[in-house]
């Protein structure tokens, strides 16, 4: 199949065999050829074009996000030269669709989506097809916002995190302690607006075990507050530093001579004050069910009848009224407060309240 023009720029995508086509490369002016596949193209023609390669398999685990940038900045420097540029893998499906897609959300990353540009691409060629582990790199891709540099993006290291999972779980074995993503320890913690102040203690030592950023939403609780307050058994975390001895429990110390004994696949998980040792709940890094139904994966999930929710009460709004430092209790809280933007009629309810 030919090689086919990628609406609104002078990129062509393409197969293998787009390079032996030259009369179609010179008509289009071609300037510039992307390979995006691990075989050497041998092709002497090549040696007529500005060429970058990269060695990538059509796989969905092969990681092409760390590339986005390089291949991105490579097709720029062809147009701004004002010469055409060839973005071709095998067959100009999965790849090389991909990198198009990337470099089209670079360029217009608010007007479109991984999807859009999908199917702008299918427009000019129908075959294209990103396999579903390219789709969800750029789905991360555009979440970041298309940056300049993928690599020391927090939401990279979290991809790399759920990679390593999903890849040693296929494998029946615990990920590596080294590449696990400790909430706790990431310079910039992911923020949920919601329930800020919860915490979430041992029931039976007080010990504070987590607060709601560091809870994993699931299936219908789509925020962290809600996934709290749910029925569901177990309130479901991200890794955090208590947890190594749990998780980890043949290495006591990551310094220490490696361990010849895998970590365990599935365990319990201990309060991590050394005189209480409750079991607070167990982890399944090849995910669990919830008592709701949803599957969590991977699962480190704490207990609810062995943990305490506490929600300090607070006055969001309002305090011209109330002296500092009063709070009203949970029934006497007016739901208007937080919803209604007048704050006359606000403070108003308040007064009526009290
Ligand atoms: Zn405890
Ligand atoms: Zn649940």
């Amino acid at each position: 199949m030919a090689m086919n023009k990628v609406p609104g720029h002078n990129i062509y995508i393409g197969g293998i065999f787009s390079l032996k086509n030259k009369t179609a490369l010179s008509r289009a002016n071609i300037t510039h050829v992307l390979s995006v596949l691990r075989l050497q193209p041998t092709d002497e023609t090549l040696l007529a074009y500005q060429h970058h390669r990269i060695e990538v398999d059509d796989v969905e685990d092969e990681n092409l996000l760390e590339h986005f940038p390089s291949t991105i900045k490579f097709i720029q420097s062809g147009l701004d030269a004002g010469g055409g540029v060839l973005v071709h893998c095998a067959m100009g499906k999965s790849r090389s669709a991909t990198i198009c897609i990337a470099y089209l959300l670079h360029c217009q990353r608010s007007a479109l989506t991984p999807q859009s540009a999908l199917a702008l691409l299918r427009e000019i060629r129908p075959l294209c097809e990103p396999n579903s582990g390219f789709m969800e790199q750029l789905n991360v891709y555009h979440q970041m916002g298309c940056p300049e540099d993928v690599t020391s993006h927090p939401l990279y290291s979290r991809w790399l995190y759920n990679r390593e999972v999903e890849g040693s779980v296929a494998c029946g074995r615990a990920p590596e302690m080294e590449s696990i993503l400790f909430e706790d320890e990431q310079p910039q913690q992911r923020v949920d607006p919601t329930g800020q102040s919860i915490d979430i203690k041992c029931r039976r030592c007080r010990r504070k075990l987590a607060i709601a950023p560091f809870v994993v939403p699931h299936g219908s609780h789509g925020d962290a507050k809600a996934a709290i307050k749910s029925d569901c058994a177990h309130i479901f975390l991200n890794p955090l530093t208590w947890m190594r001895p749990s998780l980890f429990p043949n290495s006591p110390d990551a310094s220490a001579s490696p361990s010849t004994e895998d970590a365990p696949l599935s365990g319990r998980l201990t309060c991590p004050n050394t005189s209480c040792g409750s079991n607070i709940g167990k982890f399944a890094w090849q995910g669990m069910q919830c008592s709701c139904g949803d599957w969590v994966v991977p699962a480190i999930g704490l207990a609810k009848a062995r943990v305490d929710v506490s929600e300090p009460v607070t006055i969001r709004r309002g305090p011209a009224i109330l002296p500092p430092g009063i709070r009203l209790p949970p029934n006497m809280r007016v739901s208007r407060m937080e919803t209604d933007a007048d704050s006359k009629s606000e403070s108003e309810s308040v007064k009526g309240s009290l």
